[in-house]
């Protein structure tokens, strides 16, 4: 099987075209150095993203805090990690870097909020 796509392991983002079997990888085209290579191996055999969302607050100038993941996780594991993120609520203030749930889906990454937020 064969499928497009971008490296983005560094800014030039190289087009790619990946030949591969079951999860093992024949060819990569396009890509400039070695890491394309691994970026593609990662992508056909565990491919992880960084989850990124909003966690309800209690008592806070906003509704909604901006959160996401302290390390990408893998792939099949987005829905239920955005589960946990969808049923959770913080108190505020809530400050940025402060977890918010740890181990999300036993993913091994934890939500943490990306701004501060103060109370009413
Ligand atoms: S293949 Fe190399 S040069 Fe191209 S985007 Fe990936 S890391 Fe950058």
């Amino acid at each position: 099987m064969k499928k497009e796509m971008v490296c983005i392991s560094c800014p030039k983002g190289c087009r790619m075209t990946v030949e591969y079997e079951g999860d093992k990888v024949l060819e990569v085209l396009g890509n400039s150095c070695s890491k394309g290579w691994d970026y593609a191996v990662d992508e056909i055999t565990k491919p992880v993203r960084i989850v990124t969302s909003t966690v309800k607050v209690r008592g806070g100038k906003l509704t909604v805090v901006p959160v996401k993941t302290n390390k990408p996780v893998r792939r099949h594991l987005i829905f239920d990690v955005m589960n946990e993120i969808y049923k959770a609520e913080v108190k505020a203030p809530v400050k940025e870097g402060q977890v918010i749930i740890k181990n999300a889906a036993d993913s091994g990454a934890d939500i943490i909020a990306t701004l501060d937020l103060k109370k009413i």
